[in-house]
């Protein structure tokens, strides 16, 4: 090391505290990057590597980005999940003994990026901590530091249940400390995408305490929260002053929907494309601000399970679709409202300008009209909703005394303030006017006292003010009264001291002015803080509200109607559509069924051929629970349905490539969630169960899994097969129940008519195709034959090994034959089930 420049070393020394970014390093215009860092960041960003002599024996590998176009290249190696240092000079140049001193200023991660443009529009970017406690319990902390929300959750069944609840958040990264698992650290990585950082200490520091209040000592959270907070002091190096109190998510208010179910279900994402397009969200999201966008996914994140609170927003949602005409005008005042929340994170971050503060004030202006829309309202629940805004008028007044409608983006260079806002900043600007017109007069006395018609005066930055006379007319002056200061080819320049006193009276005042506005900014930004929590609740309630429009225009545009809940654990709903496939399947009408599940029909069994509908029935009755339990009414004709606790899927093929699991072991994980977890009040999908495996394998399974959930676990099931033989299993199990999907042959071509009907599919529907596709005749007639032969001897009782049909399919008994042993004659281990 020694060898290098004292600079190099400078880098090295610097590089060593931030090995796991990308160290900015500044030189002169340039940040520049050296050694693994340049040759990563020209891969990365695709720029010139260069090397440059560092005093060793070898070149440096070196390249860099200019200083003022470099948040675009920062922003490039954030999104891919890479953090970077910013290191700057810190002493002048020109003063500084020896190399000049740098410092990390600043690191961006991409869990803590504030400026716009790295931040998606309708999306929390959070950064999230996990931290681990014994008992299989874990804390995890959310924080957007655009907004400076926080807050606090505790699992305490097991890391799955962390990964669960991580799963779709909008995380970008997260806190752990060394300590935690090196496999858990993968999982992270790999299974949920995140880039993560580490922090070992907790402490909470001074100043930071009242964060911490709702926190009630409790040890545990007090940690989460603590390692989150120190990272973010660690990272920033800056005021954290927007952080709002650390909320307690308490998970067992909500649905809880494991990992497999929130990428199965599609809710915000879907599962191919990986985009909102196609998802639930897609379908439900007519909000029209950002900050009810980023509210509407947090719902759908979290579906609720307190009727009151869920019947509330329904009254809003109904009150809404009653009221049109006041309800679009709430719409239209709502597009007026900027986002308030992150306004609120840079007045507080210290980065807001005049055109930030302009848009706090736009958008407060127009909340007495939408709060005086919602008091028109007959509807108690929307009322209380305008009783709770408040209008934040002393903020509006002071914005709209303060800051000039077209004030610059630049905060340093003036014309920010408004006149009569500040007596000294008046004089001042009266004083340069003053001056200014006092010139203005001087040309007009001047040409009067010269005869010169032409004679002006003007200003640049070198000279000042000066008296412009034409070669021609040069004659006309007097002599000695001027001085001589720039020749032009066509014109002499010249000052009078009179001129140049006034200049310096003008010059002096602009300069005091603008630095009186900078100073009067900073206060008025200041003063602004005091409103932050304000204009944090002021934000929440207009992304409630816009929500609610939201559910509202959705639910008249697609004919949705407020459900009803039963505390009887009865599902019946009437002529029920999947929210999603019906928007996608324009043009052609999808066919609507019914759901009706009782104590006589807890576990439906469902038969069908491939693309009939099975598992478009099965996710859509998931869909509707989960839109009810947001509060947004639901794709049918009436319903009536339980609180669901959680959500259980297994479905389709959807291979969890990354954890490098086969999809057959991910089945049996899924299914394996869902019969641990679910309880009397849950929900379980299960699509075509045992499908991995070998038939018998498969089929066994299948039907214990059905056991299992009738006897021990008893939730509302969809159970969707192509075992047939399963399906007798209605005849031993009081609570299951077989329906099936129809098809039918028409003019030579199978139609799925995609219509539910009660009882088990035809068994010979295989044939038909098989027939359609054209096999032999004979063949056809055979396999008649032997169908046949087996269900007589299923309904004789005899077991299928001792009356094996004919010869031609002993090669593959089991594909054809009945799984379903009766009662009888089951294994003993099977009849005991308790
Ligand atoms: P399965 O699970 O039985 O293989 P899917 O549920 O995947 O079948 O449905 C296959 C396709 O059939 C869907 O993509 C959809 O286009 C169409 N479909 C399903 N249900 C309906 C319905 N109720 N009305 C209209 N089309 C439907």
């Amino acid at each position: 090391m020694s060898t290098y420049t004292p600079m190099i070393q400078q880098y090295l020394k610097i590089k060593a505290q931030h090995k796991d970014c990308f160290l900015f390093f500044r030189l002169g215009d340039f940040y520049e990057m050296f050694f693994e860092d340049a040759l990563a960041a020209s891969r990365e960003l695709e720029i010139t590597l260069t090397s440059r002599d560092g005093g060793a024996d070898e070149r440096i590998p070196m390249c860099g980005v200019p200083y003022h176009s470099a948040e675009n290249y920062i922003k490039n190696l954030v999104e891919k999940g890479y953090k970077v240092a910013i290191c700057e000079q810190v002493e002048d140049p020109k003063t500084a003994k020896g190399v000049v001193k740098r410092d990390v200023v600043q690191l961006i991660t991409p869990g803590t990026v504030m400026e716009g443009t790295m931040l998606e529009e309708k999306e929390n970017n959070f950064l999230a901590s996990v931290s681990e406690f014994s008992g299989n319990t874990y804390v995890i902390t959310y924080n957007d530091l655009s907004t400076g929300e926080t807050s606090v959750a505790r699992v305490s069944s097991g890391w799955d249940a962390v990964l669960s609840e991580l799963f779709n958040q909008p995380v970008k990264e997260i806190v752990v400390s060394p300590d935690l698992p090196e496999n858990y650290q993968t999982d992270l990585r790999e299974r949920l995408q995140v880039t993560v950082s580490y922090q070992q200490e907790y402490s909470i520091k001074e100043g930071f305490h009242d964060l911490t209040e709702q926190l009630t000592e409790d040890k545990q959270l007090l940690e989460g929260f603590g390692r989150m907070l120190n990272y973010l002091q660690n990272t920033q190096k800056r005021s954290l002053d927007h952080l709002q109190p650390a909320r307690i998510i308490q998970l067992q208010e909500y649905m809880s929907l494991d990992m497999f179910s929130k990428r199965n279900l599609e809710l915000t994402q879907t599962i191919l494309r990986k985009g909102k397009q196609g998802s639930l969200l897609w379908v439900l999201d007519k909000t029209v601000t950002a900050m009810g966008a980023r509210m509407l996914k947090k719902w759908l994140e979290r579906p609720l399970l307190n009727k009151q609170v869920i019947n509330q927003r329904f009254a809003v949602v109904q009150a809404f679709l009653e009221q049109f005409f006041e309800r679009e005008s709430i719409r239209e005042a709502l597009k007026t409202v900027y986002d308030l929340e992150r306004l609120a994170g840079r007045v507080s971050y210290g980065n807001v300008n005049a055109r930030d503060l302009i848009q706090v004030k736009q958008s407060l202006q127009n909340i007495p009209a939408i709060k005086q829309l919602l008091s028109q309202f007959e509807n108690e629940s929307v009322r209380s909703l305008a009783e709770g805004i408040d209008e934040l008028r002393g903020l509006a007044e002071l914005l709209e005394e303060s800051i000039k409608e077209d004030a610059p983006l630049t905060i340093k260079e003036g014309g920010i303030i408004k006149d009569g806002f500040d007596p000294t900043l008046d004089e001042y600007r009266d004083a340069s006017k003053n001056g200014k017109k006092w010139i203005t007069e001087l040309e007009q006395r001047e040409k009067q006292a010269t005869n010169i018609k032409s004679l002006k005066i003007g200003y640049n930055r070198v000279f000042g003010y000066y008296i412009e006379v034409t070669r021609a007319n040069l004659h006309l002056l007097p002599e000695g009264k001027y001085e001589r200061k720039q020749t032009l080819t066509n014109a002499e320049r010249f000052i009078t001291p009179e001129l140049k006193e006034k200049e310096s009276l003008i010059l002096e005042a602009e300069e005091k002015s603008v630095d009186l506005e900078y100073q009067l900014f900073v206060e008025l930004r200041e003063k602004v803080k005091q409103y932050i929590p304000a204009l944090q609740a002021l934000a929440e309630k207009v992304s409630t509200l816009d929500v609610l429009q939201s559910f509202a225009a959705v639910s008249e545009e697609n004919n949705y109607v407020r459900p009803t809940f039963n505390g009887s654990r009865k599902i019946s709903i009437k002529q029920g559509r999947h929210p999603v496939v019906e928007q996608v399947m324009k043009g052609e009408s999808f066919v609507p069924n019914d759901v009706y599940m009782d104590e006589s029909s807890e576990i439906l069994l469902i038969t069908g051929p491939n693309m009939s509908g099975k598992s478009t029935y099965m996710r859509q009755l998931a869909l509707t629970a989960i839109m009810a339990q947001i509060g947004c009414f639901v794709p049918c004709e009436e319903a009536s349905l339980p609180v669901f606790d959680q959500i259980f899927t297994r479905i389709g093929a959807a291979d969890d490539l990354v954890s490098g699991q086969s999809t057959f072991m991910v089945e049996m994980l899924e299914a394996k969630h869902a019969i641990t977890q679910a309880s009397e009040n849950s929900l379980i999908l299960m699509d075509e169960i045992g499908r991995g495996t070998s038939t018998y394998d498969g089929m066994a399974l299948a039907q214990a899994i059905i056991e299992y959930v009738h006897d021990h676990v008893k939730a509302k099931t969809l159970f969707s097969t192509h075992y047939h033989e399963l399906t007798s299993l209605e005849n031993t199990l009081d609570a299951v129940q077989n329906i099936h999907v129809r098809a039918e042959e028409y003019q030579g071509n199978v139609v799925f008519l995609h219509q539910i009907q009660p009882g088990a599919a035809d068994e010979s529907y295989g044939i038909h195709v098989a027939k359609l596709a054209e096999l032999p005749d004979q063949l056809i007639s055979r396999a008649s034959d032997i169908l046949k032969q087996f269900e007589t001897e299923q309904n004789h009782s005899g077991t299928p090994e001792k009356t094996k049909p004919a010869r031609q399919v002993e090669k593959e008994p089991e594909q054809q034959m009945s799984f379903f042993v009766p009662e009888e004659e089951r294994p003993s281990n099977v009849q005991t089930r308790s």
